[in-house]
């Protein structure tokens, strides 16, 4: 069976605009990211702001075209597809946001929020449109009341759960999370990740989990994809990233996330240094300016992905065995 989702070789250009005589650079936001994800499981992209997650969440939900790769939803090339095939493909793949206050209608009632995206997509009249609301509303914990209430009268996680109970009303088989938990209190988090949990269990849903907080990552997902300035440096199955990082990027991010192991407070790595622009990024190695393993190599040449212990590291250090 067809992964629900593949990228192959995936890049992202954009051309900036550099002042009147100085022409256009272009800007990399996103270099060569591969993955595939089967039905029911959950893919993490983690890194900075800046590292090229929200690019590529708009490739992945078809609001932008790549540059160049391949992208594939259920078996189907979204680059070559024809009209209404991408407008099929677009319906299995649904988004939720970070700001749940921002990604819903005001001035619409819940009831009607969650119905809109039916009376555009299917045929099904007021009626059965109203039913399967209602059914949605019941399935992410929201009580039947709420139906004729206004986006306002909630609290945070109860607008994530609408934003949840919009974007499963056309029964996708992607849902790319864009830091969903992000602007919640800590206490309302963990409901909501269990909330999406119960739903990925029930209706197989693949996750495209997006996020910089790796200690949600480390109970959430089940690939690791660690991104720096446009590409993977490494990624690979939940516990060998977690459990033993090789790349220095990932080891530093992991170094800045609480853990309650105190057997590896020694090996904390502290990220120095700004994240360089991607319209100027260095060359070799781009994470070579803040690393404390880099070398002549890691300055002057591009560190390809290589297979180490389960997982793909681009990182010349590692494939020296400098990096254990
Ligand atoms: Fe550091 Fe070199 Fe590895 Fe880049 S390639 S992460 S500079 S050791």
């Amino acid at each position: 069976m067809a992964p629900v989702v593949e990228a192959v070789d995936l890049a992202r250009h954009y051309q900036e605009r550099q002042g009147l005589f100085a022409g256009n650079k272009t800007l990399k936001a996103l270099r060569g990211v591969g993955f595939s994800m089967p039905a029911g499981r959950t893919l993490a992209v983690v890194g900075e702001s800046g590292c090229g997650k929200s690019t590529l969440a708009r490739l992945v939900t078809l609001i932008e075209r790549p540059t160049s790769g391949t992208l594939r939803l259920d078996g189907i090339d979204a680059g070559t597809a024809d009209k209404s095939t991408l407008r099929e493909l677009r319906r299995k793949v649904q988004i939720v946001f970070q700001d749940p206050y921002g990604s819903l209608n005001p001035r619409k009632k819940v009831g009607a929020i969650l119905e809109e995206t039916l009376a555009i997509n299917t045929p099904m009249d007021a009626a059965e449109r109203a039913v399967a609301a209602r059914e949605m509303m019941a399935r992410v914990g929201l009580r039947p009341e709420f139906y004729d209430r206004y986006p306002h009268m909630f609290s945070g996680g109860q607008r994530q759960r609408i934003a949840i109970a919009r974007a499963l009303m056309l029964s996708p088989r992607l849902v790319v999370l864009d830091e969903p938990v992000s602007a919640l209190d800590v206490s309302i988090q963990a409901q909501v990740l269990n909330l999406l949990a119960d739903l990925q269990a029930e209706l197989n849903l693949t996750y495209l989990f997006i996020s910089h907080d790796l200690s949600v990552v480390r109970h959430f997902a089940d690939e690791v994809m660690v991104m720096y300035l446009g590409r993977a440096v490494e990624q690979g199955p939940r516990e060998a990233i977690f459990s033993s990082p090789r790349h220095p990027y990932t080891r530093a991010l992991l170094s800045s996330t609480p853990i309650a192991d105190p057997r590896r407070r020694g090996e904390r790595i502290k990220l120095v240094g700004e994240l360089p622009s991607p319209l100027n990024p260095p060359p070799g190695c781009a994470f070579h300016p803040r690393c404390a393993y880099a070398n002549e190599r890691c300055l002057a040449e591009f560190p390809e992905n290589f297979n180490v212990e389960g997982r793909l590291v681009a990182c010349h250090g590692v494939e020296e065995g400098r990096i254990g």
